[in-house]
């Protein structure tokens, strides 16, 4: 097997989740009884570019089919930090009535939305149908394909290079990330910039957040692998922050090679904090499943003696995170009686793998249960403000991740 960046052979392992469902795939009532296919869920970590990658992967369509449910507009917090970034990047880069802007796996046009609200001009690209069609509702025009340098040649070819093209979350989830860097390059203008955000693996080792592993990520990044992978495409990043969404993730700024944007010293930074963390040291990242072991003892401990104390424990968020945590730790409903969620999308119906329920607020007030496992604890804090009425049954809540914590 080759590195899907640099085509070195893979050799060295990073974590072996065995098998998986795809994470997003919920079941109906009818489908419990239907075989469930399961994919390998093996990550390497290539010698050569450090690119932490997935070993085999499902055809792209198979995963994003019409039933994918996840939409962006019900996040609160990330709808805010999705407004907070349109406003920041609309001074920075000077965008106004005649600029044009595209967002690549724009989902439901909950960012987008804002860069129309100020007069700029925006389109997605956006292949999930479901998705898109909400978008659309909202007046935002959405090109309902899977963005590779051949759409993107074509977009320029009619006109439609941009000044700013983003990308929240969906670098991860290309599988072939030479193509769609090259398209990147071609689709913005000449003085065009490109920000992408994507989790950052520093942060992935570091605090243990093994269930953000799942089939639909290809790859994982660090701020040395992007680097090497945009500037082989002819791309330069310019700049880099830190942000605290997805358990820590980085954006970038980039443009093309051969323009005068100044580099800032953010970019130097960033190498310096990963070199003295390890980035390009093997040991890093072979040690990292001996630290996934201890979380699942340590849940299953807890969840073990709860059941033995007669206490109910349920989750809350049927995020697909989630499902990786439940289904490597082999959780089912003996430990975890259901899930409880606000999306109507998913109530009514089953994780995949575990085949927990997944049930609505109302019905999860009705049963007070002792302990609350927060599944997306990346808006941990945003879930216990909305559930603090917990505390009236003297409820608590449980984070696995980065460790065992009762808050
Ligand atoms: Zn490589």
């Amino acid at each position: 097997m080759e590195c899907r960046f640099c085509g070195n052979n893979l050799t060295y392992e990073f974590i072996d989740l065995v098998n998986s469902p795809p994470s997003n795939s919920f079941l109906s009532k009818d489908q419990l009884s239907e075989p469930e296919v399961f994919y390998p869920l093996k990550l390497f970590v290539c010698d050569k570019c450090f690119l932490v990658q997935i070993d085999e992967y499902k055809k792209s369509n198979e995963i994003f089919n019409s039933d994918y449910v996840y939409f962006s507009s019900f996040s609160q917090s990330w709808l805010e930090h999705s407004k907070n970034y349109v406003i920041m990047i609309i001074d920075r880069l000077g965008l106004d009535g005649s600029s044009l802007v595209a967002e690549i796996a724009s989902n439901d046009g909950y960012l987008l939305q804002y860069f129309k609200q100020n007069g700029i001009q925006c389109y997605g690209i956006e292949p999930s149908i479901n998705t898109a069609l909400v978008a659309k509702q909202k007046g935002i025009d959405v090109v309902e394909k899977f963005f590779d340098s051949y759409l993107a040649t074509n977009l320029a070819n009619e006109g439609k290079r941009v000044d700013l093209l983003l990308g929240n979350n969906v670098l991860a989830h290309v599988p072939n990330i030479n193509d769609f860097v090259r398209g990147l390059k071609k689709l913005i203008k000449d003085k065009g910039t490109i920000t992408m955000e994507f989790p950052h693996i520093l942060n992935l080792i570091e605090q243990n957040q093994f269930d953000t592993i799942y089939h639909e990520h290809f790859s994982y990044f660090s701020f040395y692998a992007v680097n090497k992978i945009f500037k082989t495409h002819g791309l330069k990043i310019y700049d880099v922050e830190e942000l605290p969404t997805h358990g820590g993730s980085l954006r970038i700024y980039a443009t093309h090679e051969e323009s005068e944007v100044l580099t800032l010293d953010s970019v130097k930074s960033m190498f310096i904090k990963e070199e003295k963390f390890g980035i390009t040291k093997i040991a890093t990242y072979s040690s990292f499943s001996e630290k996934v072991d201890k979380i699942k003892n340590n849940l299953l401990e807890f969840l073990i003696s709860a059941k033995k104390e007669g206490k109910k424990v349920v989750g809350y968020g049927a995020a697909a995170k989630g499902n990786t945590l439940l289904n490597y730790c082999g959780i089912k409903k003996d430990l975890i009686s259901f899930v409880a969620d606000r999306s109507p999308y998913k109530q009514g119906k089953f994780l995949p793998g575990s085949h927990i329920p997944v049930e609505n607020e109302e019905f999860f007030k009705a049963e007070m249960p002792d302990y609350v496992l927060i599944l997306p604890w990346n808006i941990k804090n945003e879930l216990i403000k909305q559930l603090s009425y917990i505390g009236g049954w003297s409820g608590k809540f449980i984070t696995a991740i980065p460790y065992l914590e009762i808050l």
